[in-house]
């Protein structure tokens, strides 16, 4: 599943390309064939990531809603147009460039209603200037859930995934399993702006890099973690263990992040 800075980086390509320009849109796939339709040839407005959906906004008050899910993939290439590769659910093209996009999860145009009815379903994004992190703090503070799980529900604060999760964690001491209501605003506060640092580091190098000292390697950035898929902390030198939370694997470290019990 793409984390949230992959879809800010996407947003931000696809509002340079296609912003105030007219857009072709075609399902070459065949299942979004009367949504294209209705958007072919309108003017593209801006496009805007909110967490991990991707928002086109037309001139004409459609809105293009994509969220890609665990399989959804995004190919962009310069014109000449090329083959369509598998399954193109939708295909948009401007002057200059076509981006393909591959088995989204949505894939559908929203009126003003549903976009704002989306907007309010998605916590903060921790990604975007306009975000008030005080919402996702009043949910964490009342909740008897875990941070582990609720730093990555989109619902309470968006464009985390699983592997900056483990990250900020980590970084920050905090341990998975702390219970939302135990959390005080201090350490929410550091969360936030520490998930805000790593993902605007992930949209700019186009990679997860969370280790503070991580330089470019042979001209780029690779995925570079602390302790994500690792076996020994690299603060402490003692065993990083798992545990599974919402599904995915969570990696941390007992010691540089003790769990406070509760009481
Ligand atoms: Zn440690």
């Amino acid at each position: 599943m793409p984390e949230g800075h992959t879809i800010h980086r996407a947003a931000l390509e696809h509002n340079k390309i296609f912003g105030g320009h007219s857009v072709g849109v075609t399902s070459p796939q065949g299942r979004f064939t009367d949504g294209a339709a209705r958007l072919d040839g309108q003017t593209c407005s801006v496009v805007e990531a909110i967490g991990k959906h991707l928002i086109y906004h037309f001139e004409n008050g459609s809105v293009l809603h994509i969220h890609l899910g665990l399989f959804g993939r995004i190919r962009k290439h310069k014109l000449p147009l090329r083959t369509a590769r598998g399954a193109v659910r939708v295909r948009l093209v401007c002057a200059t460039h076509a981006v393909d996009i591959n088995g989204p999860t949505i894939c559908e145009i929203l009126d003003d209603h549903g976009l704002s009815s989306l907007k309010q379903r998605i916590g903060p994004d921790v990604l975007r200037r306009d975000a008030e992190p005080i919402r996702a703090f009043r949910k964490i503070k009342k909740s008897r859930r875990s941070i582990g799980c609720l730093i990555m529900d989109q619902s309470v604060m968006a464009g985390i995934g699983n592997i900056y999760r483990t990250e900020i964690l980590w970084r920050e001491s905090v341990h998975p399993l702390t219970l939302g209501r135990d959390l005080d605003d201090a350490t929410l506060e550091r969360l936030w702006l520490d998930a805000r640092k790593l993902l605007e580091i992930g949209v700019r190098r186009n990679a997860i890099v969370t280790v503070d000292s991580a330089k470019l390697s042979g001209g780029r950035y690779r995925e570079n973690t602390n302790i994500f898929g690792k076996e020994v902390c690299p603060s402490c030198e003692g065993v990083v263990s798992q545990l599974e939370i919402s599904g995915r694997r969570v990696y941390l470290c007992d010691k540089c992040q003790p769990l406070v019990d509760s009481d």
